[in-house]
């Protein structure tokens, strides 16, 4: 399938909503692409029932001109104005003149024994799925990590009739209350509303998990609070710490990076051409600052910058909160030794952490032992091998997410025929040219 627009959105959470309806009406035509079937991306994700300020916008969308493209996954860009993206059985050529990412964020995840027990999920990802039918009424849930995230998931969880028996932060209570000063009234007026659907939750400071147990699935936790073990009995540890930005698809386009966050200028724009960037790949901040982000990066890319003047002022405002969010939520060097030798830190591979120790870089602990080649491509165990090991991502490698044999040959044959006569993209340049060489 081909499809060719002047604009494309890649993510259709927030910032790509705003992206993509500023950018339509911008008179120019419009495709909005994500990889889930309907759009919200992760804070809106369920729908207009869902009340987070998400209704207004995804009401907008569905009654504008942009061509929704959902339950379709962008691999790679095998030439400058074309991306190869999956959509089920199906190879999508998605062309375009401007490209808007908007790819989001995720959680971090560390290993520590008894991690990868059934049950033990993601903060995030428990959310996700209690918001999508699994049910929880009368479940123990520990929810244990970093972030504001924590107090979210844990409201929404004890919504839906869960037993929270706690909330352990990392973070300490000093740096707590620093940031809690330096809210807006808007912000800490939902700080308040969150602690009010929480009373009677114990809420745990300078807390963490350090292992999970249980026959075939999780049975209880034990945290470290305050330098004191404790341990409680639960059915689920929803577990994450803080977020880590989507940017592998920014970094194979040659996107540059800036301490890990996709650098832009004042109107999103990457340092690659026609090319720009909202929302978290740009910097943890927040759904208001990625509405801002999407917003820009929609006008700067529809031709239109006479409403962003404001816009940019606005977004400057915020970004200070983006900055105190990652002082505030850092995470302490005591987590470096949550891992024993034995603790899986790549779960696709099975490859613990006494045989990443025995590796420099890593590339030499994918190279020697498969880790960060799995189904995950190196989502989770690349950023929890940086924190543990210091070791630095490198090169990024197309498909971006693993992809189907028959998508791999179909976008073999078809760079073949798209490049005769003039062989732009000869056999060595060719990433599909050989699949089965490729990690
Ligand atoms: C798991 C999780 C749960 C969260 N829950 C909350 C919450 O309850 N409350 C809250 O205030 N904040 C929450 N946040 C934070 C919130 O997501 C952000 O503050 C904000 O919404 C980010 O908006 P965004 O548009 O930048 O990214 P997102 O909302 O993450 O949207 C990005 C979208 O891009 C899609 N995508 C990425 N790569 C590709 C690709 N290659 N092809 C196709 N599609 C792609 C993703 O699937 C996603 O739908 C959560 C974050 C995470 C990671």
């Amino acid at each position: 399938m081909k499809r060719s627009f002047d604009v494309l959105v890649i993510g259709a959470g927030p910032a790509g909503i705003a992206a993509a309806l500023r950018a339509a009406e911008c008179q120019r035509s419009v495709g909005l692409v994500d990889d889930n079937p309907s759009p919200g991306g992760q804070i809106w994700r369920g729908g207009v029932a869902h009340p987070n300020g998400g209704a207004p916008w995804l009401e907008l969308l569905s009654r504008s001109s942009v061509t929704p493209l959902y339950g379709t996954r962008v691999l790679d860009q095998p030439a400058p104005g074309l991306l190869l993206a999956e959509a089920g059985e199906t190879l999508v050529e998605l062309r375009y003149q401007k490209l808007v990412l908007a790819t989001g964020a995720r959680e971090m995840f560390l290993p520590f024994p008894g991690w990868t027990l059934p049950n033990v999920m993601g903060a995030g990802g428990l959310q996700a799925l209690v918001k999508s039918g699994l049910p929880i009424a009368g479940k123990r849930v520990v929810v244990a990590g970093s972030g504001p995230l924590l107090l979210a998931v844990a409201a929404t969880l004890r919504g839906y009739g869960a037993e929270i028996v706690g909330v352990c932060e990392q973070a300490s209570w000093r740096n707590l209350a620093t940031f809690a000063t330096r809210l807006g009234w808007r912000k800490l007026g939902q700080a308040v509303r969150l602690k009010r659907e929480l009373v009677g939750v114990p809420f745990y400071t300078d807390c963490w998990p350090l292992s999970a147990a249980g026959h075939g699935k999780v049975e209880r936790v034990l945290v470290s609070h305050r330098g004191s073990p404790r341990e409680w009995a639960c059915d689920y540890l929803a577990c994450g710490f803080h977020l880590v930005p989507n940017t592998e698809l920014a970094a194979l386009l040659g996107c540059q990076l800036e301490n890990g966050f996709v650098k832009t200028d004042r109107c999103q724009q990457t340092s690659v051409a026609d090319v720009f960037c909202a929302g978290e790949p740009t910097g943890i901040g927040g759904v208001e600052l990625a509405l801002l982000q999407g917003q820009i990066a929609g006008l700067c890319a529809g031709g239109d910058q006479s409403g962003v003047v404001e816009l940019v002022a606005q977004q400057r405002a915020m970004r200070p909160f983006a900055a105190r969010l990652a002082k505030a939520f850092a995470l302490r060097p005591e987590l470096t030794a949550l891992a024993t030798p034995e603790t899986l830190v790549c779960r696709c591979e099975d490859v613990t952490l006494a045989r990443l120790r025995e590796c420099n870089s890593w590339r030499e602990g994918k190279l020697y032992t498969r880790c960060g080649m799995g189904p995950c491509q190196g989502r989770v165990c690349g950023p929890a091998t940086q924190f543990i090991l210091g070791w630095q991502p490198e090169s990024v490698r197309p498909p971006v997410f693993p992809a189907r044999v028959e998508s791999l040959l179909a976008a073999a044959s078809n760079a073949e025929v798209n490049t005769e006569p003039n062989a732009a993209m000869n056999a060595a340049t060719n990433p599909y040219k050989n699949p089965g060489e490729r990690s």
